[in-house]
C-alpha cells in the first residue's frame, strides 16, 4: 500500500483565476512582460511585482538598468539564460548567470545597476518583488549571488505516494521541497513571509508535482514553457497556457500540478497584511515614508549602502 502523502487527505487548491502578463518595458529599455502588475499586490501580499524577460533580440535588452534606487523590500532575480552584471552604491558587484539568483535586501535604500554582459544570445529570467515587514524596512542593504551550482535541486520520488508518476525536478530556490531546504532558507519567525520558490522542470512523458502550501498562504504558478494543468480536490484540471499565471485559491493545503515536458516557476507566502504604499522603486506603508525615501534618494543618503545604518 502506498504510504499517504499526508496524514489526513490533502485539500488540493484550485485556481482563483488567470492572468496573462502585461508587455511593458522598464530601466533603459528593456521590454519585459510584467506578470503580477500593482492591482494584484493585495491578493498576492507579500510579493509585490513578477516581471519576465525572455529575448533573443540584443535590441530588446541591451539597454539594461542603469543606475536606480530600492527601498523597503527585497528583489530576486532568476536567470534562466544570459549574463546580467549587478553593481551597487555599497560596492557589491556580482555576475549573474545561466540557472543563478540574485537576492537583494534594498532594506533602508541602495542604489544599483543591472546590466547585461552580452551582445548577443538569449536573455531569458525573472524578477521578482518580495516585500518586507515594517519592522525590517530600513534594515541594512545586502545581497547574496548563488550559482546554479549551489541552487538545490531534487528529483521527486516516482511513483508518488498516491501512486501517480513523479519524477519532477525541482530547483528550491527558497523554502523547502520534499525535505529539501532551499538556497534562501530562512526561519519564519524571523523572516515572516516564509517565501517558497521553486522551479519545477516536467519530464516529456508526464507527471504530477505535489506541494504542500499552508493555508492562507497566498500561492501562484507561473509556466514559462509548455502548458500545465493544476488539479483541484475533484480532480479537475485547470489548464494554465504558457506565459500565463494561475493565482490558487486559498481553500487548500496542498497544490497538485500535472504536465508534460513544461516548466513553471510555483511561488507562495504568507501575507503581512500591513498597508502597501508604491513610488516607483520605493515600497513602504505611508505616504509619509515615500516622502522621505525620495527625499533621502535627493540627497544621496542611499548611495552610501550598507553605511546607511549608522543614521
Ligand atoms: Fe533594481
Amino acid at each position: 500500500m502506498p504510504q499517504s502523502f499526508t496524514d489526513t487527505a490533502p485539500n488540493f487548491r484550485g485556481v482563483e483565476r488567470l492572468v496573462r502578463g502585461t508587455p511593458t518595458s522598464d530601466g533603459a529599455g528593456v521590454k519585459l512582460t510584467r506578470v503580477l502588475t500593482q492591482d494584484l499586490q493585495h491578493r498576492l501580499d507579500p510579493f509585490l511585482m513578477l516581471d519576465n524577460f525572455a529575448s533573443d533580440n540584443p535590441d530588446d535588452y541591451g539597454a539594461g538598468f542603469p543606475d536606480h534606487p530600492h527601498r523597503g523590500f527585497e528583489t530576486v532575480t532568476y536567470m534562466i539564460a544570459g549574463r546580467m552584471r549587478h553593481k551597487d552604491s555599497a560596492g557589491n558587484e556580482g555576475l549573474l548567470q545561466n540557472g543563478g539568483v540574485q537576492w537583494m535586501t534594498a532594506g533602508s535604500g541602495l542604489v544599483h545597476s543591472e546590466m547585461p554582459e552580452q551582445e548577443a544570445g538569449v536573455m531569458e529570467g525573472f524578477q521578482l518583488w518580495l516585500n518586507l515587514p515594517a519592522k525590517d524596512k530600513l534594515c541594512r542593504p545586502s545581497y547574496r549571488d548563488i550559482q546554479s551550482a549551489n541552487v538545490p535541486e531534487l528529483t521527486t520520488p516516482t511513483p508518488n505516494p498516491d501512486g501517480s508518476p513523479g519524477g519532477v525536478l525541482v530547483r528550491v530556490i527558497s523554502g523547502s521541497s520534499h525535505g529539501v531546504k532551499g538556497a534562501m532558507h530562512r526561519p519564519a519567525t524571523t523572516h515572516p513571509t516564509d517565501t517558497l520558490y521553486l522551479d519545477l522542470h516536467f519530464p516529456a512523458a508526464g507527471a504530477d508535482f505535489l506541494q504542500d502550501i499552508p493555508a492562507g498562504y497566498n500561492a501562484f504558478l507561473y509556466a514559462y514553457r509548455g502548458q500545465a494543468n493544476i488539479m483541484d480536490a475533484q480532480g479537475h484540471p485547470t489548464a494554465v497556457p504558457s506565459q500565463r499565471m494561475a493565482i490558487f485559491d486559498n481553500t487548500g493545503d496542498a497544490v497538485r500540478i500535472r504536465a508534460q515536458g513544461a516548466r513553471a516557476l510555483l511561488i507562495a507566502g504568507r501575507p503581512l497584511k500591513e498597508p502597501i504604499a508604491q513610488y516607483g522603486p520605493f515600497v513602504m506603508n505611508t505616504r509619509e515614508e515615500l516622502i522621505a525615501a525620495v527625499e533621502d534618494f535627493q540627497n544621496g543618503r542611499m548611495n552610501s549602502g550598507a553605511q546607511k545604518q549608522a543614521n
